[in-house]
């Protein structure tokens, strides 16, 4: 749950998804819409599904238990290098590395590395330092713990705060006055835009959704139907695409909602349904305690507010 999203949010759900799902078993048992409306609101839904297909697999493969080595973890769907190791050190004591983003600067700024952090070199290298340093450790989990929160607290990207840092004596990159600009900047991957064409209609205290399909974002959970493109579609091409739309009422507004790697155009329009439409009417008000993407309870709230009679 913490990887990529903020503590505060995650310790807002954590204590109701473990009273659900209390082991493996209860986990893989459960289906997938029940985790994703227990996940509501923390984004990067494919976290839960992946968690879902691990207790499933820790049942079949692993005598319902979290597997203790780096290798069996990285079997696991979801798992890879860095979770792996953060688990097989801090849940298990294992001498596992781990490297992200804040372990990364701080290794660099250590050996005043003036490379970027990505690519495969400079990743063999940081991997490695980070298991050199592991292996000599008394507490496994105590090194990997603190190398992250010096990342994160002191070892700050910009203006990072050297005078009260432990590491000092041993920084290259203090001693070398290099710490503003090392490590390199990875130059970031440019950004897709899709459109979402947003099919609403709220009849009374209720709104018609249905299951995303996949693949795309946000597969398998809740929301007002939705067509996809790489360009705005006109209002009769919408209509072509979803034979179920009786009449488009009107076009509401557009927001961008943004995803890790892509810009969502989301445009709403406010439809009305044919009867026979395969959409299931759920309470508007209860949206947020089902399996919803926060782009999909903004796109309601444009909307309520947009609406015509
Ligand atoms: S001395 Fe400064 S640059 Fe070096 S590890 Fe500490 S905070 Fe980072």
């Amino acid at each position: 749950m913490l990887q990529q999203t903020q503590a505060s949010r995650v310790a807002e759900k954590f204590p109701a998804f473990l009273r659900r799902f209390p082991s493996p078993q209860r986990l893989a048992e459960s289906t997938e819409l029940s985790v994703l409306s227990l996940w509501q609101g923390l984004g990067y839904y494919r976290r839960a599904k992946n968690l879902r297909a691990a207790a499933q697999m820790m049942v079949a493969q692993f005598g319902g238990r979290v597997p203790r080595s780096v290798q069996e973890l990285q079997t696991l769907p979801g798992i890879g290098r860095y979770s792996a190791g953060a688990i097989a050190s801090i849940a298990f004591g294992q001498a596992a590395p781990i490297v992200d983003g804040n372990v990364a600067r701080v290794l660099s700024r250590i050996a005043d590395r003036r490379e970027t952090t990505k690519g495969k070199i400079a990743e063999a290298w940081l991997w490695s330092t980070a298991e050199e340093l592991v292996r000599s450790a008394k507490s496994p989990a105590v090194l990997n713990e603190a190398l992250m929160e010096l990342g994160a607290t002191v070892c700050t990207p910009r203006v990072p705060r050297c005078g009260e840092c432990p590491l000092k004596r041993c920084c290259g990159s203090f001693k070398a006055h290099s710490q503003e600009f090392v490590p390199l900047s990875n130059s970031a991957a440019p950004r897709k835009t899709v459109v979402h064409h947003a099919c609403v209609e709220i009849r009374g205290l209720k709104i018609g959704v249905e299951i995303r399909p996949a693949p795309g974002l946000w597969a398998g959970m809740l929301s007002p139907p939705v067509v996809e493109s790489s360009s705005v579609y006109s209002a009769a091409k919408l209509m072509r695409e979803r034979r179920d739309i009786k009449r488009i009422k009107k076009f509401q507004r557009e927001f961008e909602f943004l995803t890790t790697h892509r810009t969502v155009r989301i445009r709403v329009y406010q439809v009305e349904f044919h009867s026979g439409a395969k959409v299931r009417w759920v309470d508007v008000a209860k949206l947020n305690k089902l399996a919803v993407s926060n782009a999909v309870l903004r796109m309601v709230n444009v909307a309520q507010k947009n609406m015509d009679a």
